[in-house]
This record gives C-alpha cells, sequence and structure tokens, in this order.
C-alpha cells in the first residue's frame, strides 16, 4: 500500500534515523531532488529515511476519487476529509507499530500540512525539525483538504512564503532538503552550517574562487591576505551591510537581539 521509497526495504523501526513520512497523490514525485547529491548520498547511506504514502490508496470507490467539489461553491475541488484521514491514520499507526515514535529520537513525529496559509518555513524551525525524529507531510493539491481534517488531526500548517504553488509536493522536498542538510552527517564540514545565512541571524557574507580577476572584477584584496582575524571582521561587516540593505526586518531582531546579550553581559559584571 505504501512505501515507493529507495530504501523501502529496510521499512520502519530504524531506531535513531530521521524519517520523512509523506502523503501525496503524485508519489511518482519522490524522491526527486531527495534521491540526488547530499540529501540523496544520506537517503543511500541510511542517514534519513523516507516513507511515500499515496493517497489515492485510500480511496474506496472504484473511480478511486480523492476529491470532491467544495460546499458553498465556487470554482476547485477539495480533497475528502475521509481519504486524508485514513491515510493519515495509517501511517501514524505504521510508526507506532515499528516503535519508530519512541526510538531514540523522542517523540511523535509532527504532523504539517504544506498550505499558503501556515506559519512560514525558516531556519529554526527547519532545525527544530531536525532535532526530532522526523515529520509527516502532507502535500496538498487542487483548493487544498477539507478543513475538518486539519481539526480532527490536529495538524500544523506550514508555508514555503506567500506565493501559491500548484501542489504541495514542491514545498515537501524543499521543506526536507533543508533539515536533512542539518542531520548530523550530512554535510562533510559542519562548520559549513555554522557560516550560512540565517545561523547567525544574518544573511551569508559574499564568496569568490578563482580566478582572481574575471572581467575585469577583482577578489576583494582581503580575501588574499591571509590575515584570518581580518577576514573574519570583513566577512562580519559584508553580512550585516548586506542584512541591513535586503532585509531590514531580519537586521531589526539582529539589533535587538545584539542589544539583549549586551545588557545581559552589563548585568552580569
Ligand atoms: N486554495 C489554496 C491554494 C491551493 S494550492 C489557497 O488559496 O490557500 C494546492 C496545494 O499546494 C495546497 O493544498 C498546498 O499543499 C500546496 N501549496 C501551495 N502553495 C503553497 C505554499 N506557499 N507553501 C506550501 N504549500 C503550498
Amino acid at each position: 500500500m505504501t512505501a515507493k521509497s529507495p530504501d523501502s526495504s529496510s521499512g520502519y523501526g530504524r531506531g535513531g534515523t530521521w524519517r520523512a513520512n509523506v502523503l501525496t497523490l503524485l508519489p511518482e514525485a519522490f524522491p526527486g531532488l531527495l534521491g540526488l547529491s547530499l540529501a540523496g548520498k544520506a537517503l543511500k547511506n541510511g542517514i534519513w529515511s523516507l516513507e511515500v504514502v499515496d493517497i489515492r490508496e485510500f480511496a474506496r470507490d472504484k473511480h478511486r476519487s480523492v476529491d470532491d467539489a467544495g460546499f458553498g461553491g465556487g470554482p476547485g475541488m477539495v480533497m475528502r476529509p475521509d481519504i486524508l484521514a485514513a491515510a493519515i491514520d495509517h501511517t501514524v499507526s505504521a510508526d507506532r507499530d515499528a516503535g519508530c515514535v519512541d526510538s531514540a529520537r523522542e517523540g511523535e513525529r509532527p504532523l504539517i500540512y504544506l498550505s499558503p496559509r501556515g506559519a512560514r518555513f525558516d531556519q529554526a524551525m527547519a532545525q527544530e525539525l531536525a532535532d526530532g525524529p522526523g515529520v509527516t507531510l502532507i502535500c496538498g493539491r487542487f483548493e487544498g483538504v477539507d478543513e475538518r481534517v486539519i481539526q480532527a488531526r490536529a495538524v500544523r500548517e506550514v508555508s514555503l512564503g506567500d506565493f501559491v504553488l500548484s501542489g504541495g509536493e514542491t514545498a515537501a522536498q524543499a521543506v526536507v532538503d533543508a533539515v536533512v542538510r542539518l542531520l548530523p552527517g550530512v554535510v562533510g564540514d559542519p562548520a559549513t552550517l555554522q557560516e550560512e545565512s540565517f545561523e547567525s541571524g544574518l544573511l551569508e557574507y559574499p564568496h569568490y574562487t578563482r580566478p582572481q580577476e574575471w572581467e575585469g572584477l577583482r577578489v576583494p584584496d582581503i580575501l588574499l591576505s591571509g590575515h584570518h582575524k581580518e577576514i573574519e571582521v570583513w566577512r562580519q561587516r559584508q553580512a550585516e551591510e548586506l542584512t541591513r540593505i535586503r532585509r531590514p526586518d531580519l537586521w531589526q531582531s539582529y539589533v535587538d537581539a545584539q542589544r539583549k546579550i549586551k545588557a545581559q553581559a552589563q548585568d552580569e559584571d
């Protein structure tokens, strides 16, 4: 009924492995990008695992329908609550039966519906998910899902941003990609993660590589100087400047946070 993932033979129950359950009407979209490069290598190495659940398998009529016209009129179809809930219940109980839920990584996997109405996905949420046992993601299609299933199964809604995708699958892949690269052992040098945009509350400084001069544009001298301390200061300034200009919202939070840290340090003196 489920499991078209590359590691499906190993199935549930590998305690400690971060797991993504993905409920979708397009199972063939997975693993997609998640089967390639960093995430794909980590998937093959068993650092994380993927269970793809085809929602249509839970349809009961001969047309295998999963959606219907919305009450109250208006265009578009809505995903039926009974079919989707059956897929959710199956996934959650398969997790429980296999002892996945109370494995080395404590607690249940959060149940998330990818939706433009949701809380905005960000690096902090990616880290929160990476610290947990995994996630169960529901990908919507059509106009979305019947509101009652969100209520009845206490589903959390998460959005990728203020735009409308035609389905939750691309959003699910983005979320899993962002989380998987935070799992221990996925990114070769963990220092890379600490330096990245958002980790410090700032956007990242600019990068340069060879050639030293290209189309008349030179790599900033400081980066060729070998003065590590000064390079660090330069990068910090660049990061601050970029953030201030491009993202006043992030900049304000950063300034507030720095102020708090300073005040705390003064209190301790
Ligand atoms: N009628 C809905 C949009 C439905 S789009 C509305 O106006 O809010 C179809 C599906 O794409 C949704 O069910 C959701 O799963 C996914 N989707 C669309 N935009 C998204 C976004 N910004 N973030 C996450 N998922 C999104």
